[in-house]
């Protein structure tokens, strides 16, 4: 498996590979590998002769710096993990690899030594509910690196996790308004046996918080069931922070019954449709979040 931290040594072997006629298959995350991310790498080999992934905790997505310095950086066993599934090539680059290093001036006025973007993206209606909401600018970042990551990869298809549905919507929208010619595969979440979300950040949860961590797709689980028995949103919503104040150690931060799709709020269920059930929550000092669409 090769590992590239630079730009250009990246695009020398994609040009050479693509020489051959391969198809390129593309799984961008923030490493701290596990199952779930070795999932879409899977999906991917399965359709692409090569499968590229990027590591990289974009600090532009970061709302908060102390969820950014806490995030888990651990490229060796990334690396271990990704070769023996199948990975062809790892892209690892740095903050100043990406954006450029800092000029003088900026410098003085930022602690970090790259060059923040200066374009921002607004993504409307799709990013003025949950995630959007509640951590201001992520999406603009979100949407600058994955566009930049495409921009240097190229690849034919790539792989996201439903987990992050409303990122998938941004990313759906965001390709579709910049015409980039890559076929979007979302991938379902993979859980742990007790039903919490993989996640990276899991990692950081004490051994107590994570005993408790299923509460939060149990939460979802009764929300879904009551929904399907014919209670109303608002009922279920009631329902919903009633459980969660059964578990003081949970700052219970949203929980939306949203259109799938639009990820605007449902007031009452339609007879067609998919809704999504979205929530996030802090345990600890970690915010989780997770999804059940049906
Ligand atoms: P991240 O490293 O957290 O940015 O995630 C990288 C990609 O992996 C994103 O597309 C996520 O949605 C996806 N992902 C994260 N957790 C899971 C999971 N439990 N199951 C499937 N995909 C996931």
């Amino acid at each position: 498996m090769h590992i590239f931290h630079s730009i250009a040594d990246l695009r020398s072997y994609l040009r050479v590979q693509r020489q051959q006629g391969k198809t390129v298959g593309f799984v961008p995350t923030m490493g701290a590998l596990h199952e779930g991310h070795l999932s879409l790498i899977e999906a991917s080999k399965a359709q692409n002769d090569l499968s590229i992934c990027s590591i990289f905790v974009n600090p532009i997505q970061f709302n908060n710096p102390d969820d950014l310095a806490r995030y888990p950086r651990t490229l060796g066993a990334d690396c271990a993990m990704l070769a023996p599934a199948g990975c062809d090539a790892v892209f690892a680059p740095s903050a100043e690899e990406m954006y450029g290093k800092a000029t003088a001036s900026e410098g003085s006025k930022l602690s970090n030594a790259y060059s923040k973007p200066i374009l921002k993206f607004d993504f409307g209606a799709l990013e003025h509910v949950m995630e959007g909401q509640f951590r201001p600018g992520h999406f603009n970042g979100v949407g600058i690196v994955v566009s930049k990551l495409f921009n240097i990869v190229q690849p034919d298809r790539t792989y996201f996790g439903q987990k992050d549905l409303q990122q998938v919507a941004i990313v759906r929208r965001m390709m579709i308004d910049l015409g980039f010619q890559i076929e979007l595969h979302p991938c379902p979440t993979l859980r742990e046996l007790d039903g919490l979300a993989m996640s990276s950040r899991n990692r950081n949860l004490t051994t107590e918080e994570r005993a408790i961590a299923p509460h939060i797709f149990k939460g979802l689980s009764l929300a879904k069931s009551l929904l399907l028995s014919g209670r109303t949103p608002a009922e279920v919503k009631r329902a919903i922070s009633a459980h969660f104040e059964q578990q003081p150690a949970f700052r219970l931060e949203y929980f939306e019954i949203v259109d799938a799709h639009s990820l605007q709020t449902i007031e009452a269920m339609a007879d067609t449709g998919q809704t999504a059930l979205c929530i996030a929550a802090h345990l600890g000092k970690v915010r989780l979040i997770d999804n059940v669409v049906f």
